[in-house]
């Protein structure tokens, strides 16, 4: 029988498994820890809105059936003409391969970004900044440095809306058990471009400015962050911006194994993949999730979504078990869920099947999509035991 191997469990690799696991197909999952990371909630975990615990699920908890294998180990590189994965303790050796080690920030060469920011790229890096605003807010307690209460977001997408609108819940609370004036805080989310979230509709836009300014946060267009030393950010025109908490979340690239293993990858380093999710480079590779430069009929790449990621998951595990059996393979034609950014808790915006939302309704829909998330990667079982931490009920 073929050995599948699947590295990385974040949503695309979690769904592949779960397919095989369901179908009682044999594999190897290597993940370089035994959980799962909710990633496109961990913002929330770095506003506080929940501990860090919430946002993980046991890679067990999901795989029952003994008829899979998890490693926990670090991928370090591939071998494609051998057909071993390495990892940092040994090797996989593997006849078909589905990589979704999913993305890492992209600094774009800012010069001391890397250095001197921190990142939301998982679980430990979000708690991180969650602990570090508080030690922040905890010295300015004790020498009234104001650079303490400032924090500057680099990048107005998804990632860095998502984290200001939970900080804006956070902060006052924080402030408030610290005896801070909230007033005394200036968090500030800086974007290069004339607009903040373009993938949101253009008329939603100013509810997003009007939500966050409300609530204290400063959001700035039109400004790019061209460098940044210890505590202090570099913006074009020659403003400086000193601040105890930088955060970078400016943008994503794919894992660089990606091209030292020799596939055809686009600027931002995804391989690409044809319309079975098959690597175009090696037959034996699938290459689902944020790793993967699939294009559209138009020829359109799609982008790196978790919704897109959990329907290339399964369709890579499917295609590899039609190959092995002699059967066609199925192409990619994903459904559009839309896309919601929360502001905080209880508010939000975006679309639900193409259809504008915002306010509650955007935040109910973003619970929901959650629900439906843990649902389809374990069943009533999964959405039940997870629901109540995973959501805010
Ligand atoms: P992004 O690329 O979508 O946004 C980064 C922003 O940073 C851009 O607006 C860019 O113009 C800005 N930027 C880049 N360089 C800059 C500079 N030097 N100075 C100031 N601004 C600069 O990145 P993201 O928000 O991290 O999202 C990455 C991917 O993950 C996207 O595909 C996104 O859709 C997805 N995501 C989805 C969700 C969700 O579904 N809720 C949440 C987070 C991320």
């Amino acid at each position: 029988m073929s050995k599948i191997v699947i590295v990385g469990a974040g949503y695309a690799g979690m769904m592949a498994a779960a397919h095989l696991d369901n179908a009682g197909v044999p594999f190897t999952i290597v993940n370089n820890h035994d959980y799962h990371h909710l990633t496109i909630l961990l913002h929330e975990a770095a506003g506080g809105r929940g501990p860090g615990s919430n946002y993980s699920i046991p890679i067990k908890e999901v795989l029952t059936k003994d008829t899979s294998e998890l490693v926990v180990d670090e991928v370090v590189g591939i071998d494609r003409e051998k057909k071993v994965v390495k990892t940092k303790n040994g090797e996989q050796p593997y006849d078909y391969l589905i990589y979704s080690l999913g993305w890492i920030s992209e600094y774009f060469g800012i010069k001391g970004l890397k250095e001197n920011s921190l990142s939301i790229t998982n679980l430990d890096t979000a708690v991180e900044i969650h602990e570090h605003i508080e030690n922040e807010f905890k010295k300015y307690t004790e020498d009234h440095d104001k650079r303490h209460l400032r924090i500057a977001l680099g990048g107005a997408g998804l990632t860095g809306i998502e984290l200001m609108g939970e900080l804006l819940e956070y902060l006052p609370k924080l402030c408030q058990s610290l005896n801070i004036p909230f007033s005394d805080v200036d968090i500030q989310c800086i974007e290069a471009m004339p607009t903040i979230l373009p993938m949101v509709a253009e008329h939603l836009r100013p509810y997003v400015v009007e939500t966050v300014t409300k609530k204290g946060g400063k959001l700035r267009t039109n400004t790019k962050i061209m460098e940044v030393t210890p505590g202090v950010v570099h913006l074009d025109g020659g403003e400086t911006f000193e601040a105890g908490t930088i955060v970078w979340t400016g943008g994503v690239r794919a894992n660089p194994l990606l091209t030292e293993a020799g596939f055809t990858v686009d600027r931002r380093g995804r391989a690409k993949v044809n319309s079975f999710m098959q690597s175009v480079d090696d037959d034996h590779i699938f290459i689902a999730g944020d790793s993967a430069w699939a294009e559209n009929a138009e020829g359109k790449p799609y982008p790196p979504t978790a919704q897109n990621a959990e329907q290339m998951g399964p369709l890579a595990a499917k295609n590899i078990v039609a190959l092995q059996n002699g059967k066609p393979m199925t192409e990619f034609n994903p459904s559009d869920m839309g896309t919601l950014c929360s502001l905080g808790a209880n508010v939000g915006v975006g679309d639900a099947f193409g259809i504008p939302i915002k306010g509650v309704a955007a935040a109910l829909a973003k619970e929901g999509s959650k629900a439906l998330y843990l649902y389809n990667l374990g069943g009533l079982r999964l959405a039940g035991n997870r629901g109540k931490t995973v959501m805010k009920i």
